[in-house]
């Protein structure tokens, strides 16, 4: 009751919840007061959650924030949110986000942009939560919910972490069932939890983690009790500081924080190695070919038939171009364009199979450092704090957007795990993040490692 008052009271200043679930928040609130009562509790008995809008809800609104899937009622709940549930966590409701996961502002979302609950010191101007996961970054900030989830094609649960200084971390592809989450770009999606600090973290990505048959690409391997490596000496990690991150017109506050990090691991026991990651300048653009085809792809079957929204537009043709044309927003409409058009014959091998060819780069770097001895990676989470809504650069040019996942592409491009753990604040209070990166499976490290930094 007290989280659903607080967003009642919040929620239409923040916009961070786009759907309330008062009914349901409250009736599974009362199943986990009985199973409390008879010492049946499960991991997360009672604990209210926020879910991210591209999470299948059975019976529950989910859209995506887009309005092709206007009304869009699922008859099945996915495997990450079934986990929770399992546990006995409690949902409140929806969270908006980026339009199919498409952004880095939730400036995309067709139900409008979300307000971070942190302001500049003495300004009245509204800031950006990030994106894609917006919405969970901001509830979470603001104790809209306990803990939320998210999910990260591009940095879409680091980056938001780091503009409201909250932790997130992107497991490794394989770690969560992606069965029942609306698909963006498959082989980069991975869910992952939003949390108030690291042990939260640990707590919900052990209830969302599963092999599942229904995900062929989920992995069988053993979930450990992230939450026990907790509090664990780094005494003798080596921690790899790689040179490519230090990229050009870094402002100042973040190039600090990165060596106050660098600082803190020294003064732990830990080891600091300069690494070289050289294919690091390719990532960005490999991404935004790579993301948007399968994005392409995953969107041909929003046409008007099987979910949401239809328009009549004469015969089945002008049904499927009516709908499209008005159910998806500018940047998915952009990402579909750049999507078929390096899919398309005669492009395919200048640009897909050349940014796969990338990819593969991109993963051998990584490689090459954990064989060398390195056991996780620091760098800065984004390259700026959070910037205003409607900033007239970024809107100018989509381009701008898109640097602000320079640091954190890499990371799906070669599936490991990365959290985003909050580090400070910059010269106008505003929070800054740092970002940890594994080896396959091992997010203990990541966990270990960030709550020495929190
Ligand atoms: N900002 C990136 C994009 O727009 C990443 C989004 C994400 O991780 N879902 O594609």
């Amino acid at each position: 009751d007290a989280y659903l008052a607080a967003i009642d009271a919040a929620n239409p200043q923040l916009n961070a919840y786009v759907t309330v679930t008062h009914d349901k928040a409250r009736q599974m609130a009362a199943t986990s007061d009985e199973r409390l009562a008879r010492g049946e509790a499960g991991a997360l008995e009672g604990i209210p959650l926020g879910i991210k809008d591209l999470f299948a809800t059975e019976g529950v609104h989910t859209q995506a924030c887009s309005h092709i899937l206007d009304s869009f009622l699922p008859r099945y709940e996915s495997t990450v949110t079934a986990n929770l549930w399992a546990d006995g966590a409690v949902m409140l409701g929806k969270l908006n986000m980026d339009e199919f996961a498409m952004g880095s502002s939730n400036e995309t979302s067709y139900y409008g942009p979300v307000k971070n609950p942190w302001r500049a010191k003495g300004s009245n101007l509204d800031l950006v939560p990030g994106g894609s996961s917006g919405g969970s970054a901001a509830a979470v900030s603001a104790f809209l919910c306990a803990g939320a989830t998210a999910t990260d094609t591009g940095g879409s649960i680091r980056q938001p972490a780091a503009f409201t200084g909250t932790v997130g971390i992107k497991p490794t592809y394989g770690r969560c069932s992606r069965w029942g989450t609306v698909a963006f770009a498959s082989s980069l999606d991975q869910a992952g939890p939003i949390a108030r600090d690291v042990r939260d973290a640990a707590i919900l990505l052990r209830s969302m983690a599963s092999v599942d048959p229904k995900d062929t690409t989920s992995v069988d391997h053993p979930v450990p009790d992230y939450e026990a490596s907790i509090g664990g000496s780094i005494k003798g990690m080596k921690i790899g500081v790689p040179k490519e991150y230090r990229v050009d017109n870094m402002p100042e506050e973040i190039e600090a924080l990165w060596q106050k990090g660098i600082d803190w691991m020294r003064d732990a026991g830990a080891e600091i190695v300069d690494i070289s990651l050289p294919h690091t300048k390719y990532a960005l653009p490999a991404y935004y070919i790579v993301a948007p085809a399968e994005a392409s792809s995953n969107l041909a079957r929003y046409d008007g038939v099987r979910y949401g929204l239809r328009q009549s537009g004469g015969d089945i043709l002008g049904m499927y171009e009516k709908t499209r044309a008005s159910g998806f927003g500018r940047e998915v409409k952009r990402r579909v364009m750049i999507g078929t058009y390096v899919l398309s014959a005669g492009y395919y091998d200048a640009y897909y199979v050349r940014a796969q060819k990338v990819r593969t780069l991109i993963k051998k770097d990584f490689e090459d450092a954990f064989a060398a001895g390195i056991d996780t990676i620091l760098t800065p989470a984004t390259p700026s704090a959070a910037f205003g809504i409607a900033d007239q650069d970024m809107a100018a040019d989509p381009v701008k957007m898109y640097l602000n996942d320079i640091f954190t592409v890499t990371v799906n491009m070669a599936g490991l795990p990365g959290i985003a753990v909050p580090a400070g604040l910059d010269g106008r209070g505003l929070p800054l993040g740092l970002q940890l990166i594994g080896k396959p499976f091992d997010e203990e490290t990541l966990f270990r490692t960030g709550h020495v930094i929190e």
